[in-house]
């Protein structure tokens, strides 16, 4: 037997590039600092793709959204581009994304960002009233044109990602919520067609908030991180339910999970087309299933 290779080709684009018409401010504390931050998003100019610019470092270099300058930190998405760092931007990521805000300059007065309520619906409703403006350069679009699960993710045994082409050249997200400790968080399911219209993203993904179990938050707090987040702020999971905080959607944490790979997948400049299915992954794992699918095309 052959294992098939998944496959995505660059395609014909099927829109322009944008940006914000106008600047929009998001301000809050960061949930593993404490520290109050501003993220100010900022029009930029074709082909700049989303750029961060730390103003409390003023002389230091802006940090491009790309795949290529992540590092490894657990539970959240950070970016370092010499010597200067952000944190936790992947729900901001999943926001600009679904916004289709292609090129941004992110002006931010601390590292990590606001973490708000958990989700991306604060930046993602922010970005929509602020709106989008069309540019002149055409987006990257990448389809995938031959089935099979990306190899070498890594990751807890069982963590895969497949992908497959899509008939109709949508693109389709499913996230399959696997714990490993029983009981902890019920085992769930979220799909989304993400090529539907942002205000469906706000209203069914965007609002899903992060979770841990009781125990990882005792673990948290312990060593002293995220002391000013309670349990209105984050999904705290004890016996299999939140304590203190009704659930938005029976599957917010996989419709999370789902928001957090669509904020990985942003890492990429491009448009995807296709059908991609995580199980049991993390943002490492999705990290490396963009760097798998970039390294088969010239996407530059
Ligand atoms: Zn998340």
């Amino acid at each position: 037997m052959t294992i098939q290779e998944p496959k995505v080709v660059r395609v014909d684009s099927k829109r322009n590039q944008r940006t914000l018409a106008q600047q929009v401010d998001v301000a809050g504390f960061g949930f593993w600092s404490s520290q109050d931050v501003v993220y100010s998003f900022r029009p930029a100019e074709s082909n700049s793709g989303i750029r961060f610019f730390r103003a409390d470092l003023p002389s230091s270099q802006p940090i491009p959204a790309r795949v290529e300058y992540r590092i490894e930190k657990p539970r959240q998405t950070s970016l370092v581009a010499d010597g200067a760092q952000v944190d936790m931007v992947e729900h901001v990521l999943a926001a600009l994304r679904a916004a289709r805000v292609d090129n941004c300059n992110v002006v931010v007065t601390a590292p990590e960002a606001p973490g708000l309520d958990g989700s991306s619906v604060v930046f993602l409703n922010a970005l929509l009233d602020a709106g989008t403006v069309e540019q002149e350069c055409a987006k990257v679009t990448l389809q995938v044109v031959a089935p099979g699960s990306i190899p070498g993710l890594g990751g807890a045994p069982g963590a895969q990602i497949e992908i497959a082409p899509d008939e109709e050249g949508e693109t389709y997200y499913e996230y399959n919520l696997v714990y490993d400790v029983p009981g902890a968080i019920p085992n769930q399911s979220a799909s989304f067609v993400f090529s539907r219209s942002p205000r469906d993203f706000a209203r069914e993904i965007a609002p899903c908030r992060t979770f841990l179990t009781l125990s990882e938050a005792n673990e948290l707090r312990k060593l002293g991180i995220c002391r000013r987040v309670t349990e209105k702020d984050a999904l705290v999971f004890d016996n299999g339910a939140p304590i203190d905080n009704p659930l938005r959607f029976d599957n917010e944490c996989a419709r999370h999970k789902l928001l957090d790979m669509i904020g990985d997948f942003a890492l990429a400049p491009v448009d995807w087309i296709g059908r991609f299915k995580a199980t049991k992954t993390g943002h490492q794992q999705n990290a490396n299933a963009v760097r798998y699918l970039l390294n088969q095309v010239d996407w530059r």
